[in-house]
């Protein structure tokens, strides 16, 4: 089946559902296609520094991830051996703050800001390659169905019967 669409955004975690917004209230047609199926966690620990907390802001999902009910950390404290740094967060448009929110709840509601906004965020698919014409990326192929985690089994060598 072959469908259109102004943009297809692979990935749809924080770059891929804040890209996805930003550009569907732009008036495009954005399909961004993932995997994943939300809520779901990733690799990652869960410090936004006060630049994160701003990017959420201009991202328009900061009133959301604030329901999620993490608080505000006024001071960070970073150590290793022989090594450590507290201090206050440099502000960023204003936001003297960081945040501790666990990715699930972050990412789903990074993709329910990108859905409200009128991008198509389709869970279950993977991209598998694009096309290209004249040098030029003009689609990409995508596997539908995918539940993350799972691979194909590998073949099983024959058993032989003793
Ligand atoms: C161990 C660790 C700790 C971290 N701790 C922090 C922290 O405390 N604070 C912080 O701000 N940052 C932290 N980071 C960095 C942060 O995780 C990344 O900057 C952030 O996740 C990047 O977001 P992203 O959307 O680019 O990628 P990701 O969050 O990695 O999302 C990429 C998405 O793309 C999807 N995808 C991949 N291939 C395809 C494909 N072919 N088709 C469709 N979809 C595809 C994946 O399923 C995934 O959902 C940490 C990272 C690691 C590894």
């Amino acid at each position: 089946m072959v469908e259109q669409a102004d943009v297809v955004i692979a990935g749809a975690r924080c770059a891929g559902a804040v890209a996805a917004a930003t550009l569907a209230r732009r008036g495009h047609h954005v399909i961004a296609v993932d995997p994943a199926r939300f809520p779901s966690t990733t690799v990652s620990t869960h410090l936004l520094f006060a630049g994160g907390v701003a990017e959420l802001a201009r991202a328009g999902v900061l009133e959301r991830v604030e329901k999620i009910g993490a608080p505000r950390l006024s001071r960070a404290f970073i150590g290793g051996p022989g090594h450590a740094a507290a201090g206050a967060f440099n502000p960023v448009d204003g936001f003297d703050y960081g945040m501790c929110v666990r990715r699930a709840p972050l990412d789903a509601a990074l993709v329910e800001t990108a859905r409200d906004a009128g991008a198509e965020i389709r869970e279950g698919h993977r991209v598998t390659g694009v096309l290209w014409e004249n040098g030029r990326a003009v689609g990409v192929r995508v596997r539908v169905g995918e539940r993350p985690g799972r691979r194909r089994p590998r073949p099983r060598p024959e058993r032989t019967r003793p």
